[in-house]
Protein backbone atom coordinates (compact mmCIF):
# COMPACT_ATOMS: atom_id res chain seq x y z
CA UNK A 1 0.00 0.00 0.00
CA UNK A 2 1.17 3.09 -0.43
CA UNK A 3 1.95 6.15 1.81
CA UNK A 4 -0.36 8.70 1.45
CA UNK A 5 -0.68 12.04 2.82
CA UNK A 6 -4.16 11.49 4.77
CA UNK A 7 -6.85 8.83 5.43
CA UNK A 8 -10.45 9.21 5.42
CA UNK A 9 -12.32 6.78 7.78
CA UNK A 10 -15.91 6.51 7.34
CA UNK A 11 -17.22 7.25 3.41
CA UNK A 12 -20.65 9.43 4.51
CA UNK A 13 -20.93 12.30 2.48
CA UNK A 14 -18.75 14.20 5.06
CA UNK A 15 -16.26 11.46 4.68
CA UNK A 16 -16.71 11.82 0.98
CA UNK A 17 -16.62 15.59 0.79
CA UNK A 18 -13.97 15.34 3.76
CA UNK A 19 -11.85 13.26 1.13
CA UNK A 20 -12.22 15.72 -2.48
CA UNK A 21 -11.63 19.11 -0.75
CA UNK A 22 -7.90 17.34 0.79
CA UNK A 23 -7.60 15.95 -3.17
CA UNK A 24 -8.19 19.32 -4.40
CA UNK A 25 -5.35 20.73 -2.53
CA UNK A 26 -3.12 18.03 -4.04
CA UNK A 27 -3.32 15.86 -1.12
CA UNK A 28 -2.62 11.67 -1.48
CA UNK A 29 -5.30 10.73 0.22
CA UNK A 30 -7.55 7.09 0.56
CA UNK A 31 -11.33 6.89 1.60
CA UNK A 32 -12.35 3.54 3.67
CA UNK A 33 -15.80 2.73 4.40
CA UNK A 34 -17.06 -0.10 5.99
CA UNK A 35 -20.11 -0.83 3.96
CA UNK A 36 -20.56 -1.55 0.32
CA UNK A 37 -22.10 1.74 -0.58
CA UNK A 38 -20.56 5.25 0.13
CA UNK A 39 -23.17 8.00 1.48
CA UNK A 40 -23.98 6.77 5.07
CA UNK A 41 -27.26 7.81 6.56
CA UNK A 42 -27.70 9.45 3.28
CA UNK A 43 -27.52 6.68 0.67
CA UNK A 44 -30.49 4.37 -0.82
CA UNK A 45 -32.32 1.18 -0.34
CA UNK A 46 -33.81 -1.13 -2.93
CA UNK A 47 -36.91 -3.12 -1.87
CA UNK A 48 -39.79 -4.45 -4.03
CA UNK A 49 -38.22 -3.09 -6.92
CA UNK A 50 -38.04 0.87 -5.55
CA UNK A 51 -35.26 2.20 -5.39
CA UNK A 52 -35.52 4.90 -2.52
CA UNK A 53 -33.82 7.00 0.00
CA UNK A 54 -33.62 5.04 3.30
CA UNK A 55 -32.90 7.19 6.01
CA UNK A 56 -32.29 10.76 5.26
CA UNK A 57 -34.98 12.20 2.45
CA UNK A 58 -34.54 16.07 1.98
CA UNK A 59 -31.74 18.18 1.15
CA UNK A 60 -31.27 22.12 2.62
CA UNK A 61 -28.38 22.84 4.33
CA UNK A 62 -25.73 21.80 1.61
CA UNK A 63 -24.46 25.23 1.00
CA UNK A 64 -24.59 26.15 -2.31
CA UNK A 65 -21.26 27.89 -2.52
CA UNK A 66 -19.52 24.06 -1.14
CA UNK A 67 -21.82 22.16 -3.78
CA UNK A 68 -20.09 24.93 -6.18
CA UNK A 69 -16.41 24.71 -5.22
CA UNK A 70 -16.89 20.51 -5.13
CA UNK A 71 -17.97 20.93 -8.77
CA UNK A 72 -21.39 19.63 -8.15
CA UNK A 73 -24.47 20.97 -9.43
CA UNK A 74 -27.22 19.89 -6.96
CA UNK A 75 -30.44 20.95 -8.72
CA UNK A 76 -29.35 18.28 -11.19
CA UNK A 77 -30.54 15.80 -8.80
CA UNK A 78 -33.24 17.49 -6.29
CA UNK A 79 -35.89 18.91 -7.26
CA UNK A 80 -38.05 22.05 -5.23
CA UNK A 81 -41.54 22.04 -4.64
CA UNK A 82 -43.80 25.26 -4.04
CA UNK A 83 -44.24 25.29 -1.04
CA UNK A 84 -41.18 23.49 0.01
CA UNK A 85 -43.03 21.96 2.64
CA UNK A 86 -46.76 22.21 4.18
CA UNK A 87 -48.07 21.12 7.77
CA UNK A 88 -51.21 19.85 8.48
CA UNK A 89 -53.55 19.26 10.97
CA UNK A 90 -54.05 15.43 12.08
CA UNK A 91 -57.39 15.32 12.79
CA UNK A 92 -59.46 18.17 10.48
CA UNK A 93 -56.83 17.59 7.13
CA UNK A 94 -56.57 21.20 7.69
CA UNK A 95 -53.71 23.05 5.98
CA UNK A 96 -51.86 25.07 9.62
CA UNK A 97 -48.89 26.68 7.33
CA UNK A 98 -47.49 26.15 3.51
CA UNK A 99 -43.79 27.11 3.92
CA UNK A 100 -42.58 28.92 0.82
CA UNK A 101 -39.65 29.52 -0.91
CA UNK A 102 -39.80 33.16 -2.03
CA UNK A 103 -39.69 35.16 1.49
CA UNK A 104 -42.33 37.40 -0.20
CA UNK A 105 -45.04 34.60 0.09
CA UNK A 106 -43.31 33.32 3.19
CA UNK A 107 -44.04 36.63 4.62
CA UNK A 108 -47.77 37.01 3.56
CA UNK A 109 -48.13 33.47 4.60
CA UNK A 110 -47.74 34.60 8.21
CA UNK A 111 -49.94 37.50 7.83
CA UNK A 112 -52.32 34.92 6.27
CA UNK A 113 -51.74 32.91 9.68
CA UNK A 114 -52.52 35.93 11.92
CA UNK A 115 -49.22 37.45 12.53
CA UNK A 116 -49.45 41.51 12.04
CA UNK A 117 -47.30 42.95 8.80
CA UNK A 118 -44.89 44.28 10.71
CA UNK A 119 -43.80 41.28 13.00
CA UNK A 120 -44.12 38.84 9.61
CA UNK A 121 -41.42 40.97 7.89
CA UNK A 122 -39.52 41.45 10.65
CA UNK A 123 -39.16 37.89 11.46
CA UNK A 124 -38.81 36.61 8.05
CA UNK A 125 -35.74 39.38 7.27
CA UNK A 126 -34.09 37.81 10.67
CA UNK A 127 -34.55 34.48 8.74
CA UNK A 128 -32.97 36.35 5.60
CA UNK A 129 -29.78 38.13 7.51
CA UNK A 130 -29.41 34.77 9.15
CA UNK A 131 -29.03 33.34 5.44
CA UNK A 132 -27.03 35.60 4.31
CA UNK A 133 -24.88 35.75 8.00
CA UNK A 134 -24.60 32.69 9.35
CA UNK A 135 -21.22 31.25 7.25
CA UNK A 136 -19.02 33.21 9.10
CA UNK A 137 -20.52 31.06 11.94
CA UNK A 138 -20.56 27.84 10.03
CA UNK A 139 -17.59 27.62 7.91
CA UNK A 140 -15.32 28.31 11.21
CA UNK A 141 -12.26 25.72 11.60
CA UNK A 142 -12.49 27.41 15.19
CA UNK A 143 -15.67 27.46 16.24
CA UNK A 144 -16.78 30.65 18.43
CA UNK A 145 -18.55 30.70 21.59
CA UNK A 146 -22.23 31.31 21.28
CA UNK A 147 -21.71 34.81 23.34
CA UNK A 148 -18.32 35.28 20.34
CA UNK A 149 -21.12 34.17 17.46
CA UNK A 150 -23.74 36.41 18.34
CA UNK A 151 -21.86 39.44 18.46
CA UNK A 152 -20.59 38.48 14.54
CA UNK A 153 -24.19 37.40 13.82
CA UNK A 154 -25.25 41.15 15.54
CA UNK A 155 -22.09 42.97 13.19
CA UNK A 156 -23.39 41.39 10.13
CA UNK A 157 -26.91 41.19 10.34
CA UNK A 158 -27.85 43.81 13.48
CA UNK A 159 -28.68 43.47 16.88
CA UNK A 160 -31.97 40.80 17.42
CA UNK A 161 -30.12 38.71 15.24
CA UNK A 162 -27.23 38.29 17.75
CA UNK A 163 -29.84 38.29 20.43
CA UNK A 164 -32.51 35.52 19.11
CA UNK A 165 -29.05 32.95 18.37
CA UNK A 166 -28.04 33.87 22.05
CA UNK A 167 -31.65 33.84 24.09
CA UNK A 168 -33.17 30.66 24.73
CA UNK A 169 -35.82 29.86 22.15
CA UNK A 170 -38.71 30.91 23.98
CA UNK A 171 -37.33 34.04 25.18
CA UNK A 172 -35.93 34.94 22.23
CA UNK A 173 -36.97 33.51 18.44
CA UNK A 174 -40.01 32.14 20.35
CA UNK A 175 -41.44 35.75 21.09
CA UNK A 176 -41.14 36.34 17.38
CA UNK A 177 -44.26 33.72 16.57
CA UNK A 178 -47.59 32.61 18.11
CA UNK A 179 -46.91 29.70 20.30
CA UNK A 180 -48.75 27.00 17.65
CA UNK A 181 -46.15 27.83 15.36
CA UNK A 182 -43.30 27.31 17.08
CA UNK A 183 -42.92 24.03 15.76
CA UNK A 184 -41.74 25.73 12.63
CA UNK A 185 -38.44 26.91 13.54
CA UNK A 186 -37.42 24.32 16.33
CA UNK A 187 -37.76 20.55 17.72
CA UNK A 188 -39.84 19.28 21.12
CA UNK A 189 -38.24 19.99 24.08
CA UNK A 190 -35.90 22.21 22.86
CA UNK A 191 -37.46 25.51 23.67
CA UNK A 192 -35.21 25.78 26.70
CA UNK A 193 -31.84 25.76 24.27
CA UNK A 194 -30.60 28.65 23.03
CA UNK A 195 -32.13 30.17 19.43
CA UNK A 196 -28.84 28.86 17.82
CA UNK A 197 -30.17 25.40 18.20
CA UNK A 198 -32.73 26.04 15.81
CA UNK A 199 -31.18 28.12 13.82
CA UNK A 200 -28.55 26.02 12.69
CA UNK A 201 -31.13 24.00 11.56
CA UNK A 202 -32.15 26.38 9.47
CA UNK A 203 -29.16 28.32 7.75
CA UNK A 204 -31.26 27.29 4.40
CA UNK A 205 -33.97 30.00 5.65
CA UNK A 206 -36.13 27.08 6.07
CA UNK A 207 -36.68 25.80 2.53
CA UNK A 208 -36.08 22.04 1.56
CA UNK A 209 -35.03 20.13 -1.78
CA UNK A 210 -36.15 16.61 -2.30
CA UNK A 211 -34.47 13.72 -3.86
CA UNK A 212 -36.62 11.57 -6.04
CA UNK A 213 -34.46 9.93 -7.87
CA UNK A 214 -32.44 8.67 -4.99
CA UNK A 215 -28.99 9.64 -3.31
CA UNK A 216 -26.85 7.42 -5.60
CA UNK A 217 -26.89 9.89 -8.38
CA UNK A 218 -25.46 12.67 -6.48
CA UNK A 219 -22.99 10.69 -4.48
CA UNK A 220 -22.03 8.93 -7.64
CA UNK A 221 -20.97 12.23 -9.25
CA UNK A 222 -19.14 12.86 -5.48
CA UNK A 223 -17.27 9.86 -5.94
CA UNK A 224 -16.06 10.09 -9.64
CA UNK A 225 -15.14 14.06 -8.78
CA UNK A 226 -12.87 12.55 -6.01
CA UNK A 227 -11.74 9.33 -7.80
CA UNK A 228 -10.73 11.69 -11.11
CA UNK A 229 -8.65 14.12 -8.16
CA UNK A 230 -6.77 10.97 -7.06
CA UNK A 231 -8.88 9.66 -3.85
CA UNK A 232 -8.21 6.11 -4.20
CA UNK A 233 -11.64 4.84 -2.27
CA UNK A 234 -11.92 1.53 -0.75
CA UNK A 235 -15.31 0.34 0.33
CA UNK A 236 -17.18 -2.96 1.78
CA UNK A 237 -14.13 -4.05 3.68
CA UNK A 238 -15.76 -3.40 7.33
CA UNK A 239 -14.90 -1.31 9.74
CA UNK A 240 -11.52 0.34 10.17
CA UNK A 241 -9.20 0.42 13.08
CA UNK A 242 -7.21 3.64 13.69
CA UNK A 243 -3.37 2.86 14.00
CA UNK A 244 -1.99 4.97 17.16
CA UNK A 245 1.54 5.04 18.30
CA UNK A 246 2.46 7.04 21.42
CA UNK A 247 -0.19 9.67 21.12
CA UNK A 248 0.38 10.28 17.28
CA UNK A 249 -1.88 8.90 14.73
CA UNK A 250 0.17 6.11 12.21
CA UNK A 251 -2.55 5.58 10.21
CA UNK A 252 -5.67 2.68 9.21
CA UNK A 253 -5.65 -1.19 9.51
CA UNK A 254 -8.50 -2.94 7.91
CA UNK A 255 -8.13 -6.90 8.44
CA UNK A 256 -4.29 -7.35 6.81
CA UNK A 257 -4.44 -4.53 5.14
CA UNK A 258 -2.24 -1.13 6.14
CA UNK A 259 -2.60 2.45 5.06
CA UNK A 260 -0.34 4.36 6.17
CA UNK A 261 -0.56 8.01 7.40
CA UNK A 262 0.38 11.20 9.70
CA UNK A 263 -2.95 12.63 9.65
CA UNK A 264 -6.48 10.67 9.57
CA UNK A 265 -10.07 12.04 9.63
CA UNK A 266 -12.11 10.24 11.43
CA UNK A 267 -15.77 10.92 9.83
CA UNK A 268 -17.91 8.51 11.43
CA UNK A 269 -20.08 9.06 14.45
CA UNK A 270 -17.59 10.36 17.49
CA UNK A 271 -19.57 7.51 19.26
CA UNK A 272 -18.13 4.73 17.71
CA UNK A 273 -14.48 6.42 17.53
CA UNK A 274 -13.09 4.92 20.59
CA UNK A 275 -14.44 1.25 18.10
CA UNK A 276 -12.43 2.57 15.62
CA UNK A 277 -9.57 3.14 18.43
CA UNK A 278 -9.43 -0.16 19.65
CA UNK A 279 -6.98 -0.90 22.30
CA UNK A 280 -5.87 2.85 22.13
CA UNK A 281 -9.10 4.18 23.03
CA UNK A 282 -7.82 5.51 26.23
CA UNK A 283 -5.74 7.84 24.54
CA UNK A 284 -9.30 10.15 24.37
CA UNK A 285 -9.38 10.10 28.24
CA UNK A 286 -11.57 9.19 30.69
CA UNK A 287 -13.60 12.10 30.87
CA UNK A 288 -14.10 11.87 26.91
CA UNK A 289 -14.89 8.05 27.46
CA UNK A 290 -17.21 8.51 29.98
CA UNK A 291 -19.77 11.10 28.12
CA UNK A 292 -19.50 9.18 24.94
CA UNK A 293 -20.78 6.88 26.66
CA UNK A 294 -23.58 8.36 28.24
CA UNK A 295 -24.30 10.15 24.76
CA UNK A 296 -24.43 6.23 23.07
CA UNK A 297 -27.08 4.96 25.45
CA UNK A 298 -29.76 7.86 24.71
CA UNK A 299 -32.72 6.56 22.63
CA UNK A 300 -32.96 7.33 19.24
CA UNK A 301 -34.49 10.86 18.50
CA UNK A 302 -36.33 10.17 15.50
CA UNK A 303 -39.03 7.27 14.42
CA UNK A 304 -38.48 6.53 10.73
CA UNK A 305 -40.42 4.44 8.41
CA UNK A 306 -40.34 3.39 5.14
CA UNK A 307 -43.83 2.21 3.87
CA UNK A 308 -44.03 0.52 0.52
CA UNK A 309 -47.61 0.52 -0.98
CA UNK A 310 -49.41 -1.12 -4.35
CA UNK A 311 -51.86 2.21 -4.05
CA UNK A 312 -50.44 5.57 -5.33
CA UNK A 313 -50.58 7.45 -1.55
CA UNK A 314 -53.02 10.17 -1.11
CA UNK A 315 -51.10 13.08 1.18
CA UNK A 316 -53.53 15.34 2.77
CA UNK A 317 -52.23 18.53 1.05
CA UNK A 318 -52.28 18.42 -2.99
CA UNK A 319 -50.74 21.57 -4.48
CA UNK A 320 -50.86 20.05 -7.89
CA UNK A 321 -47.53 19.41 -9.61
CA UNK A 322 -45.12 18.27 -7.71
CA UNK A 323 -46.00 17.44 -4.20
CA UNK A 324 -44.13 19.42 -1.19
CA UNK A 325 -43.31 17.47 1.96
CA UNK A 326 -46.24 16.79 4.86
CA UNK A 327 -45.57 17.82 8.07
CA UNK A 328 -48.56 16.19 10.04
CA UNK A 329 -49.22 17.52 13.53
CA UNK A 330 -51.18 15.60 15.71
CA UNK A 331 -52.46 15.07 19.24
CA UNK A 332 -48.77 13.60 20.98
CA UNK A 333 -47.18 13.01 17.27
CA UNK A 334 -45.47 14.55 14.62
CA UNK A 335 -44.21 13.22 11.71
CA UNK A 336 -43.39 14.58 8.28
CA UNK A 337 -44.23 12.17 4.86
CA UNK A 338 -41.92 12.28 1.95
CA UNK A 339 -43.38 11.28 -1.19
CA UNK A 340 -40.36 10.60 -3.55
CA UNK A 341 -42.34 8.18 -6.03
CA UNK A 342 -44.98 10.69 -6.41
CA UNK A 343 -42.49 12.87 -8.83
CA UNK A 344 -41.87 11.32 -11.81
CA UNK A 345 -38.26 10.84 -11.37
CA UNK A 346 -38.76 8.87 -8.34
CA UNK A 347 -41.34 6.52 -10.42
CA UNK A 348 -39.88 3.37 -11.39
CA UNK A 349 -41.90 2.42 -14.53
CA UNK A 350 -41.36 -1.26 -14.24
CA UNK A 351 -42.35 -1.27 -10.06
CA UNK A 352 -46.01 -0.62 -9.58
CA UNK A 353 -45.19 0.31 -6.23
CA UNK A 354 -45.09 3.53 -4.30
CA UNK A 355 -42.63 4.33 -1.01
CA UNK A 356 -43.54 6.50 1.61
CA UNK A 357 -41.11 8.45 3.62
CA UNK A 358 -41.93 8.96 7.60
CA UNK A 359 -40.12 10.49 9.94
CA UNK A 360 -41.23 12.35 13.47
CA UNK A 361 -41.90 10.89 16.71
CA UNK A 362 -44.69 8.76 16.90
CA UNK A 363 -45.69 8.81 20.77
CA UNK A 364 -48.03 5.76 21.40
CA UNK A 365 -50.22 6.81 18.35
CA UNK A 366 -52.46 4.28 16.21
CA UNK A 367 -50.21 3.12 13.62
CA UNK A 368 -53.57 3.23 11.13
CA UNK A 369 -53.76 6.86 12.36
CA UNK A 370 -50.66 7.74 11.61
CA UNK A 371 -50.87 5.82 7.82
CA UNK A 372 -54.32 7.74 7.79
CA UNK A 373 -52.49 11.06 8.39
CA UNK A 374 -50.29 10.08 5.67
CA UNK A 375 -52.54 9.07 2.77
CA UNK A 376 -51.31 5.69 3.11
CA UNK A 377 -53.15 2.30 1.94
CA UNK A 378 -52.53 -1.08 0.68
CA UNK A 379 -49.33 -1.21 2.97
CA UNK A 380 -47.15 -3.95 1.28
CA UNK A 381 -43.87 -4.11 3.41
CA UNK A 382 -42.72 -1.56 5.92
CA UNK A 383 -39.09 -1.05 6.83
CA UNK A 384 -38.36 0.32 10.10
CA UNK A 385 -35.26 2.34 10.54
CA UNK A 386 -34.46 1.87 14.33
CA UNK A 387 -31.67 2.33 16.73
CA UNK A 388 -30.54 -1.42 15.85
CA UNK A 389 -30.14 -0.91 12.03
CA UNK A 390 -29.02 2.82 12.63
CA UNK A 391 -26.04 0.99 15.28
CA UNK A 392 -25.44 -2.33 12.86
CA UNK A 393 -25.30 -0.99 9.72
CA UNK A 394 -24.34 2.49 9.72
CA UNK A 395 -22.49 2.01 12.82
CA UNK A 396 -24.08 5.16 14.50
CA UNK A 397 -24.95 3.40 17.93
CA UNK A 398 -26.43 6.70 19.33
CA UNK A 399 -29.60 6.28 16.59
CA UNK A 400 -29.37 10.18 16.60
CA UNK A 401 -29.75 12.14 13.19
CA UNK A 402 -27.51 14.06 14.15
CA UNK A 403 -24.77 11.54 15.80
CA UNK A 404 -24.56 13.60 18.65
CA UNK A 405 -27.62 15.96 20.19
CA UNK A 406 -27.75 19.91 19.41
CA UNK A 407 -29.25 20.15 22.62
CA UNK A 408 -27.25 20.56 26.41
CA UNK A 409 -25.52 23.40 24.94
CA UNK A 410 -23.44 20.78 22.46
CA UNK A 411 -23.04 23.38 19.64
CA UNK A 412 -20.59 25.92 18.38
CA UNK A 413 -17.11 25.43 20.69
CA UNK A 414 -18.82 22.89 22.25
CA UNK A 415 -19.25 20.42 19.69
CA UNK A 416 -19.12 17.53 20.53
CA UNK A 417 -16.96 18.36 23.61
CA UNK A 418 -15.25 21.00 25.18
CA UNK A 419 -12.15 21.54 23.84
CA UNK A 420 -12.25 19.23 20.62
CA UNK A 421 -15.01 21.49 18.06
CA UNK A 422 -12.06 22.82 16.10
CA UNK A 423 -11.62 19.17 14.67
CA UNK A 424 -8.63 18.41 16.26
CA UNK A 425 -8.72 15.29 18.89
CA UNK A 426 -6.00 14.67 21.60
CA UNK A 427 -4.24 12.38 19.33
CA UNK A 428 -1.89 14.23 17.35
CA UNK A 429 -3.07 14.11 13.40
CA UNK A 430 -6.32 12.11 14.03
CA UNK A 431 -9.24 15.12 13.14
CA UNK A 432 -12.73 14.34 13.46
CA UNK A 433 -15.05 15.47 10.60
CA UNK A 434 -19.07 14.50 10.60
CA UNK A 435 -22.12 15.62 11.81
CA UNK A 436 -20.73 14.71 15.18
CA UNK A 437 -18.71 18.21 14.67
CA UNK A 438 -19.33 21.50 14.11
CA UNK A 439 -22.05 22.98 12.48
CA UNK A 440 -23.63 19.88 13.49
CA UNK A 441 -25.72 17.36 11.92
CA UNK A 442 -28.02 16.79 8.33
CA UNK A 443 -26.69 16.69 4.80
CA UNK A 444 -24.86 19.91 4.77
CA UNK A 445 -21.31 18.78 4.01
CA UNK A 446 -19.67 20.94 6.18
CA UNK A 447 -18.24 19.09 8.71
CA UNK A 448 -16.27 17.37 6.27
CA UNK A 449 -15.46 20.61 4.28
CA UNK A 450 -14.09 22.20 7.61
CA UNK A 451 -12.48 19.14 9.26
CA UNK A 452 -10.17 19.10 6.02
CA UNK A 453 -9.71 22.77 5.92
CA UNK A 454 -8.36 22.56 9.38
CA UNK A 455 -6.08 19.56 8.50
CA UNK A 456 -4.64 21.52 5.56
CA UNK A 457 -3.63 24.66 7.70
CA UNK A 458 -2.25 22.12 10.12
CA UNK A 459 -0.11 20.62 7.62
CA UNK A 460 0.99 24.37 6.54
CA UNK A 461 -1.35 24.18 3.08
CA UNK A 462 -3.48 27.73 2.28
CA UNK A 463 -6.49 26.29 1.92
CA UNK A 464 -8.38 27.07 -1.49
CA UNK A 465 -11.77 26.58 -0.95
CA UNK A 466 -13.44 30.20 -0.64
CA UNK A 467 -15.68 29.50 2.48
CA UNK A 468 -12.71 28.27 4.80
CA UNK A 469 -12.64 30.71 7.90
CA UNK A 470 -9.37 30.03 9.97
C1 LIG B 1 -34.02 9.06 10.73
C2 LIG B 1 -33.15 10.12 10.15
C3 LIG B 1 -33.64 10.97 9.17
C4 LIG B 1 -32.84 11.98 8.65
N1 LIG B 1 -33.32 12.80 7.66
C5 LIG B 1 -32.53 13.76 7.13
C6 LIG B 1 -32.96 14.54 6.03
O1 LIG B 1 -34.04 14.33 5.48
N2 LIG B 1 -32.15 15.52 5.57
C7 LIG B 1 -30.93 15.75 6.13
O2 LIG B 1 -30.24 16.69 5.67
N3 LIG B 1 -30.48 14.99 7.14
C8 LIG B 1 -31.24 14.00 7.64
N4 LIG B 1 -30.78 13.20 8.65
C9 LIG B 1 -29.46 13.47 9.21
C10 LIG B 1 -28.37 13.04 8.24
O3 LIG B 1 -28.72 11.82 7.64
C11 LIG B 1 -27.03 12.87 8.96
O4 LIG B 1 -26.79 13.97 9.80
C12 LIG B 1 -25.91 12.79 7.92
O5 LIG B 1 -26.19 11.79 6.96
C13 LIG B 1 -24.60 12.48 8.60
O6 LIG B 1 -23.62 12.36 7.60
P1 LIG B 1 -22.14 11.90 7.96
O7 LIG B 1 -21.41 11.76 6.67
O8 LIG B 1 -21.59 12.81 8.98
O9 LIG B 1 -22.29 10.49 8.68
P2 LIG B 1 -23.03 9.14 8.26
O10 LIG B 1 -24.02 9.37 7.20
O11 LIG B 1 -23.47 8.53 9.55
O12 LIG B 1 -21.87 8.26 7.64
C14 LIG B 1 -20.81 7.76 8.42
C15 LIG B 1 -20.18 6.61 7.66
O13 LIG B 1 -18.98 6.23 8.32
C16 LIG B 1 -18.86 4.82 8.25
N5 LIG B 1 -17.95 4.40 9.33
C17 LIG B 1 -18.07 4.68 10.66
N6 LIG B 1 -17.04 4.14 11.33
C18 LIG B 1 -16.26 3.51 10.40
C19 LIG B 1 -15.06 2.75 10.49
N7 LIG B 1 -14.44 2.52 11.67
N8 LIG B 1 -14.54 2.26 9.34
C20 LIG B 1 -15.14 2.47 8.13
N9 LIG B 1 -16.29 3.16 8.02
C21 LIG B 1 -16.85 3.67 9.14
C22 LIG B 1 -20.28 4.33 8.40
O14 LIG B 1 -20.43 3.03 7.87
C23 LIG B 1 -21.05 5.38 7.60
O15 LIG B 1 -21.23 4.99 6.26
C24 LIG B 1 -31.53 12.14 9.13
C25 LIG B 1 -31.00 11.23 10.06
C26 LIG B 1 -31.80 10.21 10.57
C27 LIG B 1 -31.22 9.23 11.54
Amino acid sequence: MPRYDAVVVGGGHNGLVAALTLALHGARVALVEARDQLGGLSSDGLSLGVRYPRVAYALGLFPEGLARFLGVNLGAYTVLAEPSWVVVDASSGETIFRWWTSFDALMQEFVERGLPQSEARAFVSLLDSWRRCSGEVIFSVRPPSLEEASEVLSRCGGEQLGSVFRKRFEKGLGQLLPRDLWGLVTYPGYESEPGAASLLHIWNGGVWRQIPGGWAPLLLDLEEKARRSGVDIFKGLGPAGIMVKGERVKGVRIGKRVFEADRVIYSGSIVALPEALGDSKDVLGSEVLREIDRISRTSLVADRLNIFTSCKPEPFYRAGGRPSLVEVWGRGYWFEAAYPTLHPEGRDSLSRRHVVALTGLFGGADPYEILNAAGVSCVDRVESIDKHVLAMEFLNSSGNPNHVPLNDGRILDRRPFEGWSDYTTPVEGLYHGSASSHPGGQVSGVPGHNAAVRLLVDAGVKPRSPLAKI
